[in-house]
């Protein structure tokens, strides 16, 4: 079988593999679609933290069950699947308190270990998700949008809040899905305007605001009726953003940060005490929130085709990255046909 290996940073290359074989409690995965992200886009240009190389990339998957360890009775041959690329240990202290997604040995497949740019990878069948009726494409994104259905949950957002999304790219997308589906008024910040414009015309943003140095403060306020978002989501992975947004938060709310950077976020304490704010991270995604997504998609509550900008079959992928990682590109979602 073939598979695309990242050797180093801004390296990719073709090769062929022997199938891997299953062994109890695992199931042989066809892939059929590969959804990239900025894990993967980081990961390649060599601006991952904690990265090691060489790695099999690849943790947003579609396949079809084409072959079954023994003491599986959840999954037959021929099923689709969605893949929960989150391997804990079960153990530990998060895993016992039923919060597996911040297990303290995650192994992320894609990202700690090998992951599914391949023809086949065997998965722990118990860590597949049968989800029959849903297109190729909806099945490897359905990570990416739990992500999104994690932070919101996390948050309790209510119907009527107003609700600050910073950063419209594909993890603010999902964010701003959940927010609307659970009937909180969207306001989508960012510093690019045509991202800004997809989240209103296709993200379901209510509000949109490009952000301006100094004044974006302002700006927030003047589209919350002067008190801040009872609720503001970082998806943006920039320390200077994440520190801005504390300014973003109205009294009594909460700041979810989302996406992970490698450096020190700092606030002033009277402005982060006099709001008695909250303030909570959020990563990855339970099977709860994969199956909150699932039933979205199943109820049409949720469009993912607008967020798949860029597409490729798998084996043109290797010469069609690298334009896609390049500044500019305006990738939001790219998808591997296999
Ligand atoms: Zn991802
Ligand atoms: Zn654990």
């Amino acid at each position: 079988m073939q598979s695309i290996i990242c050797d180093q940073p801004n390296s990719l290359s073709q090769v062929e593999r022997e199938r891997p074989e299953c062994s109890a409690g695992e199931a042989l995965v066809r892939i059929r679609r590969i959804g990239i992200c900025g894990t993967d886009l980081h990961a390649f240009s060599g601006r991952q933290p904690y990265f090691s190389y060489p790695r099999i990339l690849g943790h947003e998957l579609g396949g079809e069950i084409a072959g079954l360890g023994s003491g599986i009775s959840n999954l037959a041959l021929g099923d689709q699947v969605t893949v929960i690329p989150y391997l804990e240990c079960g153990t530990c202290i998060a895993c016992r308190a039923g919060k597996p997604n911040c297990c303290t040995a995650l192994q992320v497949i894609g990202v700690h270990c090998d992951g599914g740019m391949q023809e086949y990878i065997v998965h722990p069948a118990d860590h597949l998700i049968k989800a029959e009726g849903l297109s190729l494409d909806e099945l490897a994104l359905v990570e990416c949008m739990a992500i999104g259905a994690h932070a919101v949950r996390r948050a309790g957002v209510q119907a009527g809040e107003d609700v600050l999304v910073v950063g419209a790219g594909p993890i603010g997308y999902g964010i701003m899905q959940f927010c609307r589906i659970a009937g909180a008024r969207v306001i989508a910040l960012d510093i690019d305007d045509q991202r800004l414009k997809f989240s209103r015309d296709k993200g379901g943003a209510d509000v949109i605001v490009l952000a301006d140095g100094e004044n974006t403060q302002q700006l927030i306020r003047d589209v919350t009726g002067g008190n801040g978002a009872a609720a503001v989501f970082d998806a943006t992975g920039s320390p200077q953003s994440m520190t801005q947004a504390f300014e973003f938060i109205a009294h009594g709310g909460r700041y979810i940060l989302v996406s992970i950077v490698d450096a020190h976020i700092s606030f002033y304490d009277p402005d982060f005490h006099k709001r008695e704010t909250t303030l909570l991270s959020s990563r990855n995604a339970t099977r709860e929130d994969f199956a909150w997504v699932l039933q979205c998609l199943a109820e049409k509550k949720l469009d993912l085709q607008p967020l798949i900008t860029h597409r490729c079959s798998f084996g043109r992928f290797v010469e069609k990255f690298v334009n896609w990682a390049t500044p500019g590109s305006g990738i939001i979602k790219g998808i591997i046909e296999v």
